[in-house]
């Protein structure tokens, strides 16, 4: 997911109980989740559902207790809305656009300032490893600053044409966006949806998952802190199916900026139909890793084990499956499965660790049903495909080799972390295996042959194509997918511009009066 891998000075967390944890984390206890309750943020303030309940949530790593958070109910979206909206005819929407910069720039400065409480609410709330995390607040510090700056592209255009007829346009915000987030990429996708909106100068009504909304509610107390206006920013973390859904056939929410699965993405489609809701959609991927015989496997190999095991698996953009040239296969597979046994798996607070736990054991028996239906269906596993003992929702990192590329594995997102290999013989039949799919999201391709890497970027339909890069995500570059992986894009200019409006302004300067019968 991530465009750098960087070490910004944070040291893993740690956590105060248990015996399951080596000694010299759990001595310095933070414990800042359990010491308090989450409540949702409305209009500038931490404050009670009316309505709905409150969740106990657990650490998916350890199955222990972590925290109490509240849930909204469909009142709460009502008030969450009128905030926004009373922001907007308000203090934000008088707010120059120099100030809502400087106001994303303290943002940005305060998540830098807690960013040990963020990246452990993070990793005990999701159970993926410290390191990805740090990697991840990194990114959602710069998403802040790239929109920051960008908010000085925001221009209308004056054309001359002709005559007395004067032309110009004007950006205005969409209004009230409502987002609505996934739990693989709780912290990060927050940063992707809040900082281009409110560059844009829109007021905002975020719901994350009701498993994963810690560091949602901590980002809004701390644009709370640093000067957003009340309203300005409201997290009504809730159940999908009912407060989601309300949000979507909401009247008083102008756009929907959704990540999720291309399931739910429908139905939005569906929900939100009837008030021609503007939308954003980013869905799922089945995305493909090409390599061929001439690609430096020194580099080729590294990397596409962390295209599928980063966040294990359980990111939208994973590389899940791998196709290599026939000639390379055997060997490629071999090499492939030493390397995904040797990633350090475990606890997700240890600095060392590469891959920390799925999000629930729940995920973690969906995951582990695909395993199964692969060998059904003919594939061979080669390493992992059995779920790890102990109370943590962890699964090894697995291989399923000899995959035909119409098998379910193939096709469907399994959103764990298990990769497909897929041999193919030529360049012809890797664009043709690489696109037979319902997702575009992403995809790799490993050659030494530079024309080759570019004539795959055009013939493969996908909204990112990495020529022997595996980083998929910067802030300045725009990320999102072609069919069923959606349409609209997150991160650059593009995300922004989909929070804007245009309005054109026509006016007559002649100075006789204007007749508009004489065309
Ligand atoms: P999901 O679709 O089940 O849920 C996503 C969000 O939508 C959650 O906040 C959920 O509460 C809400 N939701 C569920 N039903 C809803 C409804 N009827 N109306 C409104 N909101 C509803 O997806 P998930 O399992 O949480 O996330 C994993 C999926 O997200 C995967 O398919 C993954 O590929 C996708 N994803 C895509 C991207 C991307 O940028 N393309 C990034 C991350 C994740």
């Amino acid at each position: 997911m991530l465009g750098q891998e960087l070490n910004n000075g944070l040291h893993a967390p740690v956590l105060p109980r248990g015996g399951h944890r080596k000694p010299d984390i759990v001595l310095a206890a933070m414990a800042v989740a359990t010491e308090r309750e989450y409540g949702l943020f409305i209009n500038g303030e931490s404050t009670e559902p009316k309505a709905g309940g409150v969740t106990e949530l657990s650490e998916p790593a350890t199955g222990e207790p972590l925290a109490r958070v509240a849930l909204a109910s469909e009142q709460d979206v009502d008030r969450a809305v009128d905030a926004a909206r009373a922001a907007l005819d308000g203090d934000w929407g008088r707010t120059p656009p120099t100030e809502r910069s400087r106001l994303l720039h303290a943002l940005a400065d305060a998540i830098q300032a807690n960013r040990k409480e963020l990246a452990e609410l993070e990793v005990r709330n999701v159970g993926k490893a410290i390191s990805s995390v740090k990697a991840e607040l990194h990114q959602g510090v710069e998403n802040f600053r790239f929109y920051a700056s960008a908010i000085g592209s925001i221009a209308g255009r004056s054309n001359p044409i002709g005559g007395s007829l004067l032309f110009y346009s004007l950006k205005e915000p969409v209004g009230v966006a409502g987002q609505i987030v996934p739990w693989n990429y709780p912290l990060m996708m927050t940063t992707w949806k809040l900082a281009p909106a409110l560059a844009a100068g829109c007021s905002v009504v975020l719901k994350p998952d009701s498993a994963t909304p810690l560091t949602a509610i901590r980002m809004a107390e701390l644009a709370g802190e640093v000067g957003f206006p009340p309203g300005a920013i409201n997290v009504v973390p809730g159940e999908g199916k009912t407060v989601g859904a309300y949000m979507v056939k909401h009247p008083g929410i102008d756009k929907i900026a959704f990540t999720g699965s291309t399931e739910t993405g429908a139905e939005i489609m569906r929900l939100g139909s009837d008030s021609i809701k503007r939308l954003t959609l980013e869905l799922g991927g089945k995305s493909p890793n090409l390599v061929f015989a001439d690609a430096d496997l020194g580099d080729a190999i590294p990397s596409s084990v962390w295209s599928i095991y980063y966040s294990a698996g359980q990111s939208c953009e994973a590389r899940s499956r791998v196709l290599v040239e026939r000639p390379l296969y055997d060997e490629f597979v071999s090499r492939f499965a030493e390397a995904a046994k040797s990633l350090k798996v475990g606890d997700p607070l240890e600095s060392e660790t590469q891959m920390g736990s799925l999000v629930s054991q729940e995920h973690r028996q969906k995951v582990h049903g695909y395993v199964g239906r692969g060998v059904e269906e003919g594939a061979e596993l080669v390493t992992g495909g059995e779920p790890t003992d102990g109370n943590g929702a962890f699964y090894p990192p697995t291989v399923l080799a000899k995959v035909d590329n119409s098998m379910a594995v193939a096709q469907e997102e399994i959103f764990g972390p298990v990769v497909t290999i897929i041999p193919f013989d030529d360049e012809e039949d890797a664009a043709r295996i690489a696109n037979d799919s319902r997702y575009g999201l992403m995809a790799t391709v490993w050659t030494g042959d530079p024309a080759k890497g570019h004539r795959l970027a055009r013939r493969i339909k996908a909204g990112t194509v990495g020529i022997n890069m595996p980083y998929t995500a910067f802030p300045g570059i725009p990320f999102g997918g072609y069919k069923q992986s959606g349409f609209g894009r997150e991160l650059g200019l593009d995300s922004l511009e989909l929070y804007l409006e245009t309005k054109s302004v026509i006016v007559s300067t002649s100075p006789k009066p204007f007749n508009p019968f004489q065309l």
